[in-house]
């Protein structure tokens, strides 16, 4: 019998499986039916010779509700390289309404905010309003719960409740660390390794605590990796853009992300609709704006008649992070030869900074990183921190999530999520969106035309490894 498709010859970098050389990829069902040599027939041939192959690139913090440009992110993510990824906010309606519409043949799981307002009353709320809210999320499709705490800030109390609710439950949880009494800044960074009290916890972005508000900006470095070493509960990733990702929206005249504001003093405007309106002009706050398919960073007028548009809803990023804090927590590690920051992600999707081949393989350019660490931080990680023993390697048996890079280019050249393109010679030719979604939620989501994996409780809940 003929596989279905060979990869022939392509390199192969895959450190689960200690295998990094010239092979060929065999594919049967949408899982690895061979790697070795001289294999086949195939009813498909790939040519891989000059590229590298590597396990599916996972990026454990996606946005794509229409909140953050989510209708772009899918083929924005689909170029990238990326084969799954995780939503980290939701609304998850929103995530999956678009995913169907707009699905580029990714992977994906989706957690859903915790705002004041929102999906909560108040900025304090109780554990029983928290469990019905996750009860909700899930039914929706969401496998968490993710406390924007540096946006839309919950008391110190009331994260910890989150957090603890969804250690009991065996939900996913994120916690963008700030709360109503402490900033999105080291002294966040310090209260949520606290406020997590030993449960497991995804601590997204590290970069973004490690500005050198508090302290010099390598002793900040530093202590973020030693508290991360010391709470292996913890499991976190940073981003290497130079840009954060914000929403511009406001309400009577005041952007409603307390970032967002901060964001304004920072460049010297005002924290308003108008002193947004300022610092688009002057190029200080960048819109996120759509062309051919995609969202692109813009500033001065075209960016400002982009967001009068919008009514003002729509992303923005600000020039807010150092390289000192992004490039050092991408490549340090800890005593035991893991890396400090467990992956590299983008905070990316429908925000424009779709950059783990380009500037993650920059690192890998300068000998910072080599090519197995990039697949370690992108792929191996991400897939352990989501319970997902069957990706992040090219094993027998594994997803055939892969993706061809051209390394010299720092691009992602094609891609396959379980044996199906994705990418095909930088085109985007996949379609639709297989969810890991909660049990209860599946024939909702099918019905809406998406495909489902069933993630029962307890399995994305991430714990890191002893060893
Ligand atoms: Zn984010």
């Amino acid at each position: 019998m003929p596989h279905d498709v060979i990869l022939r010859g392509g390199h192969v970098t895959d450190p689960v499986n200690t295998r990094d050389g010239v092979f060929d990829i065999a594919i049967d069902g949408g899982r690895i039916a061979a790697v070795g040599h001289s294999l086949g027939p195939a009813r498909e041939e790939v040519d891989a010779s000059g590229l590298h192959i590597l396990p599916g690139i996972i990026d454990t913090h996606v946005h794509l509700s229409s909140w953050l440009g989510g209708a772009a992110g899918h083929r924005m993510l689909a170029r990238a390289g990326v084969t799954t990824a995780l939503d980290m906010a939701g609304p998850v309606a929103s995530v999956m309404d678009l995913a169907a519409r707009h699905g580029t043949g990714l992977t994906l799981a989706c957690i859903d905010y915790v705002r004041p307002g929102h999906t909560v009353d108040t900025a304090n709320p109780l554990t029983d309003e928290l469990r019905d809210h996750l009860a909700r999320a899930r039914a929706e499709g969401a496998i968490g719960l993710k406390v924007l705490g540096g946006h839309f800030p919950l008391t110190a109390e009331a994260t910890a409740r989150v957090i603890a609710l969804c250690a009991d439950e065996g939900a996913h949880v994120a916690f963008h660390a700030g709360t109503l009494d402490t900033p999105q800044d080291m002294r966040g960074l310090r209260q949520a390794v606290d406020l997590a009290a030993g449960h497991p916890l995804h601590l997204p972005h590290v970069n973004a605590y490690v500005r050198g508000t508090q302290d010099h900006i390598l002793t900040e470095t530093r202590e973020a990796c030693d508290l991360l070493e010391a709470h292996p509960n913890i499991w976190s990733e940073s981003y290497l853009a130079p840009f954060n990702g914000n929403s511009a929206k406001c309400a009577n005249g005041i952007p409603e992300s307390v970032a967002t504001q901060r964001n304004l003093v920072k460049g010297g405007f005002d924290p308003t609709a108008k002193g947004m309106e300022a610092a688009i002009l002057a190029g200080w706050a960048h819109v996120h704006m759509l062309r051919d398919g995609e969202n692109h960073l813009a500033v001065g007028e075209a960016a400002l008649e982009a967001f009068r548009a919008a009514e003002t809803d729509i992303g923005c990023s600000f020039h807010v992070n150092p390289p000192e804090a992004r490039i050092n927590l991408a490549v340090m590690k800890r005593a035991n030869g893991r890396f400090a920051i467990d992956a590299l992600a983008t905070d990316g999707g429908g925000i424009p900074r779709n950059d783990l081949c380009d500037r993650g393989l920059a690192l890998v350019a300068l000998n910072a990183l080599t090519l197995a660490d990039f697949v370690v931080k992108t792929s191996v990680e991400p897939a352990r921190m989501m319970g997902l023993p069957t990706k992040g390697h090219l094993g027998v048996g594994a997803d055939a999530d892969i993706t061809l890079i051209d390394l010299a280019r720092r691009r992602a050249v094609s891609s396959f999520g379980g044996g199906q393109p994705i990418l095909r010679d930088g085109v985007v030719v996949g379609q639709g969106a297989t969810i890991l979604c909660p049990p209860e939620a599946e024939a909702a989501l099918q019905a809406k035309g998406l495909s489902t994996i069933p993630t029962p409780p307890f399995q994305f809940r991430p714990l890191q490894p002893t060893f």
